[in-house]
């Protein structure tokens, strides 16, 4: 799962990056408003961590624009305003959850995985496919009843190709969604992840469509 942050607090903005990145989140992040709002124009995420006071454009008026536009994306904002009103402003123009600083960074981990599971139509906390149950909050997956060891990498392909069983998924977009700026990708990072994914779930767990991506097989 790629996320944006949006965060002018250097020292905030490291503690959460490396914390989210621990938790198997890609994280890109940015400092100001206007940039975010140039970023979300024109690159894929899952979910926006938006503080309010940011300089060369608002947090509320990134979010009012969003939202403008149309765009869904889940946004969770990050204040360390305690106003009552700036929170209400906030909910207000679109945004889907709040934390108030300083927060602990497991909840807003949970926070986050609580929004995307909602945001993909999964009530349940896990998701289940042939056997296969990948449960988002805890980062374990099992098989036939087993416990499997995945990598971080492999854990986030696999939740976002099973959250859309049959759907299928262009390699360049797995890839984004799989890495955030300024971490290194081989090549072929995809197919080994994938290689590995098939190794400890089954070779007809994920098929490959030639030239194009991949998906789960469907039912
Ligand atoms: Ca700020």
């Amino acid at each position: 799962m790629r996320l944006l942050l949006v965060e002018d607090d250097t020292m905030i903005g490291e503690a959460i990056r490396a914390g989210l990145r621990r938790e198997g989140f890609a994280v890109d992040w940015v400092h100001d408003g206007e940039t975010a709002e140039q970023v979300l124009k024109n690159e894929p995420f899952d979910l926006l961590l938006l503080d309010l006071g940011l300089p060369r454009r608002s947090g509320l008026a990134v979010l009012t624009a969003l939202r403008a536009r149309g765009d869904a994306l889940p946004v969770i904002i990050l204040t360390a305003r305690d106003a009552v009103s700036d929170r209400v402003q906030g909910l207000d123009a679109g945004a889907d959850d709040y934390l108030v600083k300083p927060f602990d960074l497991n909840e807003l981990a949970a926070r986050i995985r609580a929004l995307l599971r909602r945001k993909s139509g999964q009530a349940a906390p896990a998701i289940e496919h042939l056997g296969v149950i990948l449960n988002p909050a805890t980062h374990t997956v099992q098989r036939d009843g087993k416990d499997v060891a995945l990598s971080p990498k492999e854990f986030a392909l696999l939740q976002l190709l099973m959250e859309r069983p049959g759907t299928l998924h262009p390699r360049a977009r797995i890839e984004a969604r799989l890495y955030g700026w300024g971490e290194e990708v081989e090549s072929n990072a995809v197919e080994v992840h994938v290689h590995g994914l098939r190794r400890k779930l089954g070779a007809d767990f994920i098929l490959t469509v030639r030239g194009v991506g991949y998906r789960v097989r469907p039912t």
